[in-house]
């Protein structure tokens, strides 16, 4: 089932759980995740980054693919612009037909990301299709950015946000960051803030930079509101680490035969992930109707440069 995030996250934070979003840049990596997903009959949201797109795996290709796992498996797949910020991305991922997209401009002022995000939410919500904005800014690990509590989420900033923007998903910063952490160091989250900012809104909150975490931050999260926990760099690396391994043991490897077992991989860190987030089985929440295949029409038709 394709639908969107708000789809998927507005039965997470009815029944209190939180929902594994993992990246796919390629078939591989796209087709074990739902496989994860279907096995353990969990909702699955894909993450595909505007970095990653202008790099690799460009929308026009990858959208229709996505889509078509997603429609021969019950469970219901979103899958959502990871960090839109420039305005041509943004609208090339809404008529290529994102499901969802999630607008950063958390490096601007206050202002300006409401601003920002309201346009976003302009153009997407009349189609039906989800926005997903963010308040505070998580940084880069590399640059320890998640250590920096200026760059955390204000509660009463998040409350604010919401209210003028009418996001369906807020990607709040409390401590950790994007990328891999140094060897050995685990980050330190400021759950309060999830609390309070759960306690204040009825938004679904995505925790960002999930990777290397560590099992029992991402559980204490999850316990604390969070309801969208985004893994990257753990998915890419665990494949690379798993090639390396491959190819030491055995230069001759077939080629395809590694493709196949990238792809196993794959399946197997995505279904860490779900049962971390605690959507094992939650795929039952939701009924087996597309109510947001109907919009794809409608984008098709009507949405132009
Ligand atoms: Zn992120």
């Amino acid at each position: 089932m394709y639908t969107t995030v708000k789809h998927i996250l507005d039965d997470a934070v009815k029944h209190h759980y939180a929902v594994a979003a993992c990246t796919a840049v390629n078939l591989e990596l796209a087709r074990g995740e739902i496989a994860a997903a279907d096995e353990l009959q969990a909702p699955l949201i894909i993450l595909l980054g505007q970095g990653q797109m202008s790099r690799h795996g460009n929308a026009d290709v990858m959208v229709p693919m996505i889509k078509r796992l997603a429609e021969k498996t019950n469970v219901p797949v979103a899958l959502i612009l990871d960090h839109g910020k420039e305005w041509q991305y943004i609208t090339c991922a809404f008529r290529y037909g994102f499901s969802s997209i999630m607008i950063d401009a958390s490096a601007y002022s206050m202002e300006e990301n409401i601003l920002r995000t309201q346009k976003v939410v302009e153009l997407c919500h009349p189609q039906g299709v989800a926005v997903e904005g963010e308040i505070g800014h998580v940084g880069q690990a590399a640059d320890m950015d998640g250590c920096k509590e200026n760059l955390y989420t204000r509660p009463e900033d998040a409350v604010r946000f919401v209210e003028a923007t009418q996001v369906d998903c807020l990607a709040i910063a409390c401590g950790t960051a994007h990328g891999k952490y140094p060897a050995g160091f685990v980050p330190k989250l400021n759950f309060d803030i999830i609390r309070k900012v759960r306690e204040a809104t009825n938004v679904p909150l995505a925790l960002h930079g999930g990777s290397g975490s560590g099992d029992e931050n991402i559980r204490m999260a999850v316990e604390a509101g969070i309801n969208k926990v985004n893994i990257c760099t753990d998915i890419f690396n665990y494949c690379r680490d798993f090639t390396q391994d491959a190819l030491e043991k055995n230069p001759d490897y077939d080629y395809l035969q590694l493709l196949i077992d990238i792809e196993a991989k794959a399946k197997e860190i995505t279904s860490r992930y779900i049962r971390l987030t605690g959507s094992c089985g939650k795929a039952a929440n939701f009924t087996p109707v597309n109510t947001f295949s109907e919009n794809r029409v409608l984008i098709s038709a009507g949405i132009g440069e």
